[in-house]
């Protein structure tokens, strides 16, 4: 396996490399590092340095690329699935129902999701294949479902996406259409209004629901399916399910490839997150993993921040029939690398 590091720094850090090594685009520089550099210690001390004393460092953005020789490929027992797209308005900025009672006050973990994820099916990648939202919910289009379906893969379920045209705009729309307008009655009449922080959850309740369609129809926040030219796409979402693999050493987890925020402040104290990126590859707990073909991992990587649509996201794995199927559909929005079973030595 090789390892690079691809950084974009701050343009004004660009004499800490060569000057044939930084490619400078507007007022960053981007630059590509060997994981076995020498000079990566006492790069990750100035980067560390430097966020703690103007509160960021050096690095911008960065990415890895791991490249595997083919008997590394053939001899692994188990990938990590990256999706590397992503897409917005979120399930949660179409109304998708979410209780986030349980939220966990340090990271954000905990969600549950309470309703059929919706979204703006037309607003997903033309080419289907995966993709992801920004708050981490991994959908999947109709062919590639049929593919895996067919394939009889296990750990994880395929569920319905509904179509909503456009983010949730708010209740504050409800007045400008007949159907919101009735709903607002409604709502008085058993105390609800507007600003209560129930209402939301109200809409979407049985007996409210299609009326609520019917004012987002009239608000133009729910696309009309017949008579429209072009046909919706069809996505699914895939939902993981069964225990989660359990994340071993040396595993490693940081905020980027040269600060592995040695303040812990991305570490979960009640152990949800490890921390805001996974730096290495993963290796699991064997005992954990089951076989299955798809699982996600027992900690997540990401933060919450307050009132943003991103929330911490396991990482996936998939086994190598998983993943042989993914290399004959040339899947869009995909790619894999290797992950490790610990030897419990
Ligand atoms: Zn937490």
């Amino acid at each position: 396996m090789t390892e690079a590091l691809e950084l974009r720094i701050f343009r004004k850090f660009a004499p800490l490399f060569g000057p044939g090594e930084v490619s400078t685009i507007g007022i960053a520089c981007s630059v590509t590092l060997d994981s076995k550099d020498p000079r990566l210690p006492r790069l990750a001390e100035l980067e560390r340095e430097e966020s703690d004393r103007a509160g960021c460092g050096f690095v911008l953005s960065w990415n890895i690329e791991r490249r595997y020789t083919p008997s590394e490929i053939e001899n692994a027992q188990l990938f990590r699935l990256i999706i590397t797209r992503r897409f917005e308005p979120t399930g949660e900025q179409c109304g998708t129902q979410y209780d986030t009672a349980a939220l966990c006050p340090h990271c954000g973990a905990g969600r549950v999701q309470r309703s059929t994820l919706l979204l703006n099916l037309r607003k997903l990648p033309k080419k289907g294949g995966f993709s992801v939202s920004l708050g981490g919910e991994i959908v999947v289009s109709q062919e590639v479902a049929e593919r895996i379906t067919d394939a009889h893969m296990t750990g994880f379920k395929f569920r319905p996406i509904g179509h909503r045209a456009g983010p949730f705009s708010g209740p504050l729309d409800l007045k400008e259409v007949p159907s919101g307008r009735i709903l607002l009655a409604e709502a008085a009449k058993v105390g609800l209004s507007a600003s209560d922080g129930e209402f939301d959850v109200w809409l979407n309740r049985g007996q409210n629901k299609s009326l609520f369609d019917a004012a987002m129809r009239e608000g133009g926040q729910l696309e009309e399916t017949r008579g429209t030219s072009a046909p919706l796409p069809v996505w699914h979402q895939l939902v993981p399910e069964g225990e989660a693999a359990v994340v071993a050493a040396p595993t490693k987890f940081g905020i980027n490839p040269l600060d592995e925020d040695p303040h812990v402040k991305y570490r979960c104290p009640n152990g949800h997150t490890a921390g805001l990126n996974l730096l290495s590859e993963v290796t699991i707990d064997p005992e954990s993993w089951k076989g299955r073909d798809l699982c996600v991992t027992n900690v997540l990587a990401g933060h919450h921040p307050h009132d943003s649509v991103l929330y911490p996201e396991p990482i996936l794995l998939v086994s190598p029939k998983f993943r042989a199927l993914l290399e004959r559909l040339n899947s869009k929005g995909v790619k894999t690398e290797i992950a490790h079973l610990a030897t419990g030595q």
